[in-house]
């Protein structure tokens, strides 16, 4: 999520390619049948329904979801304003990996947050449930199994869902020029041997959901959307539809928009940048920024993953990351100033380096929101080194000194009541932290214990006991000293 810094070098303005763009435009067939949106099922889904026997799936190496997905963008008219309607049917595959067996499946579940919008149609497993029956609460779906499922063994949930989508400025939702699709399907969390299932619940400011690699396996049909490019987290074999995507990664985020396109590449990674027409300057700044920043930690970290990198202007109070796709709030846009020191360009940056700390290495964002925030925020500095180093100072104080904080750097999202003083901790004591670490231990022996880090945990998840062995193992000087001025935790003694 947001509020970084970075540096714009913005040189050169690269052709706008708002007129033929391969980004597929949906075409229109049928609709689906009309539901009206007063109340849904929420604490009580009923009843699991087993699956009829079928083969034995093979054991994944990580979570599979195979989602038919229809999204009809004709307004419904209701008793709580217009409404688009997105309908799901989704199969998922899970291999249990970890020794400790799970008694219960916990799936975050976002579209069941809002139980006015939200109506479960179906919902069946291969393995039985205690008494047939699952409960959604909180954004979540809990499903008790009779039998634990033990390491090695695998399950298929199959899910069937209506979700009405408001025109609100949130994940799930849509205004005059995008519809917003984020965290709309049931997805398994990690589960850690010594925790179990990692799945959170919102507190008062940050991220709280976090996510496994998984394969994705989506087919989307949008019905009366002519007006729309298509943007996601992938990139679709074809252009009819419905469309088809295979994607692995953190997560799937699909945007509708109609707004101008940008284009630009970093190396064989395709850029691609949506704004509002009144953003032109933007919108070029936009690509531009995130091509160099996906260039810059492709060559400095290890490589992007995808084949594209899209960045949309969103309707959303903050910035907000998802794999292949991220969206930057308007109320950025008017800091632009041209010269790369504003939020606009730090934060477009600082989405982008999410493609490496939340995107290739993945953390726990409720209990350690510093192992991607204070790694993204730092990211910006060396975007601005880079880049632009006439702006450091710059950056420096306007984007980390001013805002002081003395608590640890590692507490829970739990442990604030407001976003200020979390980004001031997490976020900008983090920098501070992650600067007194590459001080002591020399840059090039810092970028090295990045590169590790991106190299051993890539797909998997990074926690701070991976951080402290990374850091140390390249530091000729002990480093436990500052993690211990920054953080809460007792660092273990690491040997070099
Ligand atoms: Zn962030």
């Amino acid at each position: 999520m947001l509020f970084c810094a970075g540096l714009c070098a913005c040189t050169g303005r690269p052709e706008p390619s708002a007129a033929s763009s391969p980004v597929p435009s949906p075409g229109a067939t049928h609709s689906i049948a009309a539901a009206s949106p007063t109340g849904g099922i929420t604490e009580s889904p009923g009843n699991v329904t087993p699956l009829a026997a079928g083969s034995v799936p093979a054991p994944l190496d990580r979570p599979r979801y195979q989602i038919d997905a229809v999204l009809d963008t004709d307004l419904l008219p209701t008793e709580n304003g217009e409404m688009m309607q997105l309908h799901v049917e989704e199969r998922i595959t899970y291999t249990h990996h970890a020794q400790i067996p799970a008694g219960e499946l916990v799936l975050q579940f976002e579209p069941a947050r809002r139980p006015e919008l939200f109506f479960l149609e179906s919902l069946s497993s291969d393995r039985a449930a205690r008494g047939g029956r699952a409960d959604i609460r909180d954004g979540q779906l809990w499903i008790a199994l009779e039998d634990p499922l033990a390491a090695g063994e695998s399950i298929v949930l199959r899910l069937a869902y209506r979700r009405f989508i408001a025109r609100e400025p949130e994940l799930i939702g849509w205004n005059d020029v995008q519809i917003l699709l984020g965290n709309w399907y049931a997805f398994l969390p990690p589960f850690r041997e010594d925790a179990g299932w990692l799945a959170h619940t919102p507190g008062a400011a940050g991220e709280y959901l976090t996510y496994p690699y998984a394969d994705f396996d989506v087919r989307l049909d949008i019905l009366g959307g002519d007006s729309y490019q298509i943007a996601a987290s992938g990139i679709p074999d074809g252009e009819t539809s419905p469309l088809h995507y295979q994607f692995t990664g953190r997560s799937f985020a699909i945007s509708l928009t109609r707004q101008m396109l940008f284009r630009r590449s970093a190396g064989p990674v395709e850029i691609l940048a949506f704004a509002r027409s009144e953003h032109e300057l933007q919108g070029y700044a936009m690509a531009d920024i995130s091509a160099k920043t996906i260039g810059y930690f492709s060559g400095s970290l290890g490589e992007y993953p995808h084949k594209r990198f899209t960045v949309v202007e969103s309707d959303l109070f903050d910035g907000m990351e998802f794999d292949g796709l991220v969206f930057l709030s308007p109320a950025l846009f008017e800091y632009y100033s041209g010269d790369g020191k504003d939020y606009f360009t730090a934060i477009t940056a600082h989405e982008a380096i999410h493609q490496w700390w939340y995107g290739r290495v993945g953390n726990d964002q409720a209990m350690e929101p510093w192992l991607d925030e204070a790694f993204a925020v730092y990211g910006e500095l060396l975007f601005y080194e880079a880049y632009q180093p006439e702006n450091l100072e710059w950056w420096w104080w306007t984007r980390v000194n001013r805002y002081p904080s003395d608590h640890c750097v590692d507490l829970s999202v739990y442990a604030f009541a407001d976003f200020r003083t979390y980004v001031n901790t997490v976020y900008l004591r983090g920098a501070k932290m992650m600067h007194a670490v590459r001080t002591r231990m020399g840059k090039n022996a810092f970028l090295e214990s990045l590169r590790d880090l991106q190299r051993d945990r890539f797909g998997l998840m990074m926690t701070s006991t991976d951080v402290f062995h990374a850091f140390q193992s390249r530091s000729p000087v002990p480093l436990a000293d500052i993690w211990e001025e920054y953080l809460c935790q007792s660092v273990p003694a690491v040997q070099g």
